[in-house]
Formats: C-alpha cells, structure tokens, sequence
C-alpha cells in the first residue's frame, strides 16, 4: 500500500486526492490517502452558508462549462442531479460607467455598435485590424498589451473591470500570458484580436456551431441547489476518514525515499505529497528543502477582499435585475468592484419576494476597504447600492466574509517563474505542486490541475513499484 498525504483541503486539494486515488486505482495501485486541512471544514475559499433563506457564497457563485473538467467531475461523483444552470438573463452582464449601467455586448465585435465605448473609443478598438502583431510568447502586462491592441479607452472600460472581477486583480501588473492566455493566444495565432475573432467566428460557422466566439471566458455558468459548496463538501465525504481536518501540516520533512508531514498532533508518512495549500503556506514547508522554491512561491502576492451579502425586498429596488449583475472601472472611483445579482442568476438564493446581492470590495485595487471596520463597510456598501441600483432602502439580511489572502495575483513573468518551482520540486522527488497560485485561479482550472496532478502521482508510484 503506497502512502500519499495531499496538504490543504480547498477544492484543489479535493479534487486532486479524488483523481490520485481514481489514478492509482486504474493502474492497479493501492493507496492509502490522507488529506490534511488546517481549518474545521474542508473547502477553503468555497462555502455556500444558508441563513434566514438565503444562500451566501464566500467565494465562486459557479463555474463555467467552457472547460470541461468541473462538469465531468460532478458526473464522476454521480451528482449532475445536484446541477442548477444559470439563468438565461445571466448571460447580461453588466458595466456602471458614467454614472450608469450599460449593458455589455455579449458579441465582443459588438462592442463597435455598443454604447459603452466612446466613438473614439472604438475607432481606436478598431485599429486592432491594422496593427502589427506583437512579439510571440512575450509577457507584458495586461494593461500595455490591451493599450498597445485596442487602446485606452477600451482598458479603462472593459479589460480595468474584468481583471477586477475575475481577479480583483490590477491590470498594470497582471501577467497577460498568464491571466489571459486565450487572449494572447489570439494574437499570436491570428496577428491581431480582431482578425482572431473574425476567423474563429467563420470556423465555427463552417462546423455549423452556435454562438459568438469570444476573447472572454464565454461558456454557460453552473452550480449545485444548495451553491458551489456542495462540490468541496461532498467530495471531502466521498474521502471519508482519509479527511483530517482541524489538522495543519507545519513541515515537511525528509524520511528515506519518501516524507514525513509534521502536524502538532503528529506526524504522517508519505511515498507522495501533493501541495495544494496556497503559495505563502507551501513556500513554508518547501523551505529547508528549496530556497530558490521557496523564496519564488513567497514572492507570489495575494490581495484582500471582502464579500458582502446584501438581502432587500425586491419591491425596494427600482432595478429589473435583469442580469448576471455589474463591474466597475477603476476610473469610476466607486467602493465596490462589481456586484453579482445572485438571485438573479440561481434559483433558490433568496427567499420569495426579496433580492440577494454579492458586493466584492478590496482587491489590488482598494486593499484598505476590504479591512474597513463592520459599520463603516456597510455604509459603503449602501451607499453603492443606492448609486448603482436606486436601492435606498436599508437591507434586510447583512453577511460579510473577509479574506486577508484572498486571490493569489499572476504578475509579469509569472509562469517562468513556476517553471523553476516546478524544475526544483521536481528535483526533490515525491513532491506534486497543485494549488491555484500557479495554473489558474478559475474552479476548472483547480479541477483540471487535479487531474493532471492523479496521472502524475499515480505514474510517478507505478515506478516506484506500487502494487
Ligand atoms: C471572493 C472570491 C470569488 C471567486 N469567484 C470565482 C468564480 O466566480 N469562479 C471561479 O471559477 N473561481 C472563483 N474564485 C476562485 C476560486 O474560488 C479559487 O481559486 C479556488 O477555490 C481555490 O481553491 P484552492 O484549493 O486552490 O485554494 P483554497 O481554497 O485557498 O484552499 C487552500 C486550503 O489549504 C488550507 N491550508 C493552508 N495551509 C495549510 C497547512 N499548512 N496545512 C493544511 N492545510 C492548509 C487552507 O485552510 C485552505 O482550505 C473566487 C475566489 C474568491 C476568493
């Protein structure tokens, strides 16, 4: 029986003791797998709280099935019965600018018909079809790659937002390769971003598919009856008694071929370890064993956010919520990011006859909001539900989440930077780097990894002799 202890129990390291044993089980391999987690409940930044009827995510509201890894995990665990797509209104997404909401083209060649850009604007948007490509594979930062295609403007009002919104992240640092690939990609493949989704678009008409072609995520979004939690909460039973929690590894040490994880309890062996804890955390364990791994992995930021949970009468805001909800640009100078209009995208977030807000404050752009004393954060938020919705009303139901670390932050460089944790863990032997502070901060990006993360284990025991 081979030994594999997985460190943090976010959905990354659920998912990735999930696909170990799915691994090993195919080849044939028996595993005795343990997966620690400090705190008193699995699922790191995913929990989904009900209270007074209405459904609070800490994190995710769902996942895309633009990639397919998330979908064909819940169809692996038998739980498609749990699935709720969203709304078709979700796919209307909103931008408060000039004071406004505007609707977002779903279609981003639309964007040249829409109101949200100024005429300028979008001539300048437009000039993309004319402007040299820019060197292949090289990093820039997302706010000089977006300046340099389709302008200022169009960084101000889209791309300032969307970084805000999928990373609470500022673009003036963001690694382009790494928090946008399929965008670069698009550049490097086609010349330009126009001339991308032009042919992309004729491909997929060619394949007789459906729907534009986007630089953006695209894909239709999901979750579970009871929110995204359901998928950490029952994955951790689905593992059953190998889940420790309230358990924190403190360190990692050398044992023979194999390790030892060090918790103030005591101590587990392990032919394999999986890191899926966050980088601060594994630079910790990794560094008496790799300076360079460590120093690099303590090195990758990580910004504050809180995630404020707004419950009002729905006769109390003039608003149609007729949407997924609104992003903010920086420009803008409001307090929040963005706001998802939760009850608008599932069924079942709130309770008949009211409303159920998702405000996200902080980020890279504003840290000091996120830390704001309780009162003085929820004058805030109303006061932008008022400038943005008309909601002038008090809210009926309040539940704030903090987190210090909140979303680890892709600057320049940042995947060369994990070639070389990757080249040093790699020299160390039994040692598996999962996580989402390396390969993408998205709920499929941490199930997709977790897949790759079983192969390699389950390939690197069958070597070692596993039976
Ligand atoms: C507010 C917010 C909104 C988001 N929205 C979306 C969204 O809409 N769509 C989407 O796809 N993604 C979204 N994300 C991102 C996504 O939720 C995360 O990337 C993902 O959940 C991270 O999972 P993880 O397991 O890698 O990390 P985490 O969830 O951080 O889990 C790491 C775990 O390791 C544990 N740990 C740390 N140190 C130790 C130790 N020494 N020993 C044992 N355990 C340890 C921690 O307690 C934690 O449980 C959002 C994230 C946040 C914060």
């Amino acid at each position: 029986m081979k030994k594999v202890v997985v460190i943090g129990g976010g959905l990354s390291g659920l998912s990735a003791a999930r696909a170990v044993k799915d691994a090993a089980a195919e080849r044939g391999i028996g595993v005795e797998l343990t997966l620690l987690e400090k705190d008193d409940v699995p699922g790191g930044k995913i929990r989904s709280l009900r209270e007074d009827g209405y459904l609070c995510e800490t994190g995710p509201n769902g996942f895309l099935d633009n990639k397919p890894s998330t979908m064909a995990l819940t169809r692996r665990m038998g739980i498609e019965n749990l699935l709720y797509k969203s709304d078709d209104n979700a796919r209307k997404r909103f931008i408060f600018t000039n004071g406004k909401l505007e609707k977002l083209p779903e279609d981003p060649l639309s964007f040249i018909m829409s109101e949200v850009l100024s005429i300028r604007g979008k001539l300048r948007l437009a000039a993309d079809f004319f402007l040299p490509q820019g060197e292949p594979g090289k990093d820039e930062t997302v706010a000089e790659f977006v300046r340099r295609r389709i302008g200022e403007e169009a960084l101000d009002k889209l791309i300032d937002p969307m970084s805000a919104g999928i990373y609470a992240g500022d673009p003036s640092v963001m690694s382009v390769i790494a928090c946008f690939p399929k965008v670069k990609m698009i550049e490097d493949q086609f010349g330009g971003l126009l001339k991308g989704m032009l042919a992309m678009q004729k491909m997929a008409k060619a394949q007789g598919r459906q729907g534009p072609q986007s630089a953006g995520p695209g894909g239709t979004l999901w979750s579970y009856g009871e929110g995204a939690g359901v998928l950490p909460t029952l994955l951790a039973k689905e593992l059953g008694e190998g889940v420790k929690t309230g358990v924190e590894a403190r360190a990692l040490e050398r044992n023979g071929s194999g390790w030892l994880v060090a918790t103030e309890g005591g101590e587990y062996e392990a032919d394999e370890v999986v890191l899926a804890t966050p980088a601060y955390a594994a630079s910790k364990l990794l560094a008496p064993h790799s300076e360079e791994a460590s120093r690099l992995m303590s090195n990758i930021p990580y910004v504050k956010m809180a995630v404020v949970c707004l419950g009002y009468d729905k006769g109390s805001v003039p608003h149609p919520l007729d949407g997924f909800g609104f992003l903010i640009p920086k420009k803008e100078g409001r307090k929040i990011l963005g706001s998802l209009w939760s009850s608008s995208i599932f069924p079942n977030r709130a309770p008949e006859g009211k409303a159920l807000f998702t405000l996200m404050m902080g980020g890279a752009r504003s840290p000091e909001l996120a830390t704001l004393p309780e009162e003085e954060l929820l004058a805030a938020c109303r006061d932008e539900m008022a400038v943005t919705l008309g909601a002038t009303k008090e809210p009926e139901f309040v539940k704030i989440v903090r987190w210090d670390k909140a979303i680890p932050q892709y600057l320049v460089g940042h995947l060369d930077r994990v070639k070389v944790i990757e080249r040093e863990i790699s020299a160390l032997g039994g040692v598996t780097l999962g996580g989402n502070a390396y390969y993408g901060i998205g709920i499929n990006d941490c199930t997709m990894r977790a897949e790759l993360i079983g192969q390699m284990v389950a390939e690197k025991l069958a070597k070692t002799g596993g039976a």
